[in-house]
């Protein structure tokens, strides 16, 4: 950053600023009927869909640390963030509203980096940016992400619909972005004062990605659709399987069994676990940020599902009078916790 330009963003005003950021925004979809530059946007959804709205609120400090997160990622890991709970209602994203509290130590160049990365998103994943708010912050960044997307009503899914029996099944792999995120604080720790700091990052590059560069998994969401695959109920996993698990739990009112060894773990996950002397469960059962999608169908739907290659059945659903287990390969029941290691 130090060999770059740096424009105050006082020279530009907000509305420059507005401006500056929000070209280059083509819209692509239909239901935007205005974007922005009026009051308020308007959309109008295709006859008979249901809208679904949700909103992600980020704080530099606590959510993401600018000395080592580049800001075109942040931008697109904002966008993935919002997008991905739309997924989770098996909803088709269609529009975006970003607003801003900026502090006077980021130039303008900072912000179009960010801008940059919310372009990227906006583009592969076919959305449009409608519209935000821009206004100084005394205590760094802050970015409210608001999406919004459609679908018919009865193709939308909640966390309420799980049933007895049911299969829990996972995309992807967990606690990947956790130990990405783990990495980076050791290297800022051992190069802070360093004059020429080289981080070490070799063999942990898909670690980084999934905690910088998180991709919401919009193909999972259109082969359940093209295999007429209806989930019972889904979840997004932002908090970590044990927390967002127990959630879908409580919304269905069902107890379920997962089993330890089912639970998917990138090999650089264990890796890397190993290395810092952790248990690379901890970090899959509460890492978060996955931004993965846990999903429940019916059991006769098992072959189906497999035949998919893009999901791991993790266990079943029971009755909320039996509790939520994760079963050891020794047997064991370990009561799910939302926090911290399970315990007996
Ligand atoms: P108002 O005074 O009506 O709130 P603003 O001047 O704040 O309008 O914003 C002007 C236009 O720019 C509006 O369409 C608003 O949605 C949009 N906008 C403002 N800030 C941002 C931002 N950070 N990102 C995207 N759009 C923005
Ligand atoms: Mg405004």
């Amino acid at each position: 950053m130090d060999a770059k330009k740096r424009t105050e963003i006082a020279t530009l005003g907000e509305f420059g600023l507005i401006d500056l950021l929000t070209q280059d925004f083509p819209t692509r979809n239909a239901s935007t009927l205005r974007g922005v530059g009026d009051d308020a946007a308007v959309i109008a959804p295709p006859a008979g869909e249901a809208v679904l709205c949700t909103t992600d609120t980020f704080f530099e400090g606590v959510d993401f640390d600018l000395t080592y997160f580049p800001l075109k990622h942040l931008g697109y890991k904002v966008v993935t963030a919002a997008i991905s709970d739309l997924l989770a209602m098996n909803a088709r994203p269609a529009q975006l509203t970003v607003s801003l509290g900026v502090s006077a130590k980021l130039p303008v160049e900072a912000l179009q980096d960010l801008y940059e990365g919310i372009r990227f998103a906006c583009k592969e994943h076919e959305i449009d940016l409608v519209g935000g708010d821009t206004r100084a912050s005394m205590n760094g960044l802050t970015i409210g992400v608001t999406a919004l997307g459609h679908a018919p009503k009865e193709q939308i899914v909640y966390r309420s619909g799980a049933r007895q029996n049911d299969l829990v099944c996972l995309t992807g792999n967990l606690g990947a972005a956790y130990m990405g995120l783990r990495l980076l604080e050791r290297e800022k720790r051992v190069l802070t004062d360093v004059k020429n700091p080289e981080p070490q990052f070799k063999g942990y590059e898909y670690l980084l990605e999934k905690y910088l560069k998180p991709r919401p998994r919009t193909d999972i969401i259109e082969a359940l659709r093209e295999e007429q695959i209806h989930p019972t109920a889904m979840i997004d996993l932002s908090d970590g399987l044990a927390s967002d698990l127990l959630q879908l739990c409580k919304a269905s009112e069902c107890g379920v069994r997962i089993y330890l060894d089912r639970i998917p773990i990138a090999q650089q996950t264990s890796a890397l676990a190993d290395e810092m002397h952790m248990d690379p469960v901890v970090a899959a059962l509460n890492g978060g940020e996955d931004y993965e999608l846990l999903f429940t169908v019916p059991l006769e739907m098992q072959e189906q599902v497999m035949r998919l290659g893009l999901v791991d059945v993790i266990g079943h659903i029971t009755p909320a009078s039996t509790g939520a287990f994760l079963v050891t390969p020794d047997g064991q029941d370990i009561r799910l916790r939302a926090q911290g290691f399970p315990e007996k």
